[in-house]
């Protein structure tokens, strides 16, 4: 009787005892729930953004605004023909009517000015991406990646039509510099750009800078910064004609898509101080002096152009870069953020850097967190 009662207790011990096993288990799943639930609520909301009639009508804008921009680069640049030293600004090389596209050679002494363009959710729509991870739980990795491309299925933003016509229509031409793969994405992409109504004739081979594009002897530029520098200093052979390009505009929706050398993957303050540099805050949105950065080894430099401006030494102070070069060359440029994109990028990097190793799945909470507390609690 008394090894009955013994071995009803032990069996009342053990049962407790995997209850709570059971529990805490539960209390670890539901926690995780909760993390996942809130980054996929956060996750929700940009894709409604992406597709809401509002970022259809912030792209109209920002496109017709692009227009306007590229107008004032030219004419900023021809106010200054006369101190342009290594080249003159051309407007009368690139024609294109009826669905043809005719180049004349540049001399030595003069240049067509480019646009570089970024794709993805620059030119091209990927939020069913994101919308298919969300709903059907299919991960986000470079194989659904490549079978996204292949579908050829990214619409075109509104807008993009448009502005690639008056480029063309205005003497000047549009390189794809986006980070797709040169050798795997380069058909899929066109094509879809033709299905989305792009004309044809703009998407001559010549034209496409996208990540492992072979140059002389093989090689490869990875960074986007040095793509657009060896277009700018080496004739690009276009329907077999050898001409001179100078990239005026870039247009992005990652800060990576314009000064990589400085900002790719780097962590917060790099993209901070980038920000606060006062030659960049004037690039955007406007015609200012060129800048450049070239990075090598951990040695980065920044270039500016000489158009009789002054040169923010802020990098140089905070260290970040190690010197300051004046390049003897009056050059305007403008840079153009395609804002909206709260999917992905360098700014989710960026953060996931600092805080995924402390904070796990909550890494975003935790930099709202510190965002806030620069601010006054209030009820
Ligand atoms: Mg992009």
């Amino acid at each position: 009787m008394k090894q009955l009662r013994s071995f009803l207790m032990l069996v009342i011990v053990l049962l407790i005892s995997f209850n709570f096993l059971i529990s805490c288990k539960n209390n670890k799943i539901t926690d995780n729930k909760i993390i996942a639930t809130t980054n996929e609520y956060g996750a929700l909301y940009s894709v409604l953004w992406a597709i809401s009639p509002e970022r259809k009508a912030q792209l109209l804008t920002q496109y017709k605004l692009n227009i306007h921009l590229y107008n004032q680069i030219i004419a900023k640049q021809n106010q200054f023909a006369d101190k342009i030293n290594k080249g003159k600004l051309s407007l009368n090389l690139v024609k294109w009517e009826k669905n043809n596209l005719i180049i004349n050679e540049t001399s030595n002494d003069e240049f067509i000015p480019a646009v570089a363009v970024d794709l993805d959710e620059t030119f091209l729509d990927n939020s069913p991406v994101l919308a298919a991870s969300l709903l059907d739980k299919r991960k986000f990795n470079h194989l659904n990646w490549d079978k996204w491309v292949k579908t050829q299925q990214a619409k075109i933003f509104a807008g993009v039509l448009n502005f690639v016509k008056h480029i063309y229509h205005n003497g000047g031409m549009i390189f794809f510099t986006s980070n797709r793969l040169q050798n795997k994405h380069l058909e899929d992409t066109k094509k879809n750009l033709i299905n989305e109504g792009f004309p044809e004739e703009l998407l001559n081979d010549a034209l496409w800078w996208m990540d492992g594009k072979k140059l002389k002897a093989d090689k490869v530029l990875k960074e986007k910064e040095d793509r657009y520098e060896y277009i700018n200093n080496n004739k690009v052979s276009i329907l077999g004609k050898k001409v001179n390009v100078r990239i005026m505009m870039v247009i992005g929706d990652d800060i990576n898509d314009f000064n990589s050398n400085f900002t790719n993957n780097k962590g917060i303050t790099y993209r901070e101080n980038y920000m606060e540099d006062n030659n960049i805050q004037k690039l955007f949105g406007e015609p200012a002096m060129a800048i450049r950065f070239s990075k090598e080894n951990d040695k980065i430099i920044k270039y500016y152009a000489n158009c009789g401006q002054s040169v923010d030494t802020l990098l140089l102070e905070k260290k970040q870069i190690q010197e300051i070069i004046k390049e003897n060359i009056c050059w305007y440029k403008s840079y153009s953020l395609i804002g909206g994109n709260a999917m992905y990028g360098g700014w989710d990097s960026a953060f996931k850097k600092k805080y995924f190793e402390q904070h796990g799945t909550s890494y975003m909470k935790q930099a709202i967190r510190e965002y806030l507390q620069k601010f006054t609690s209030w009820d």
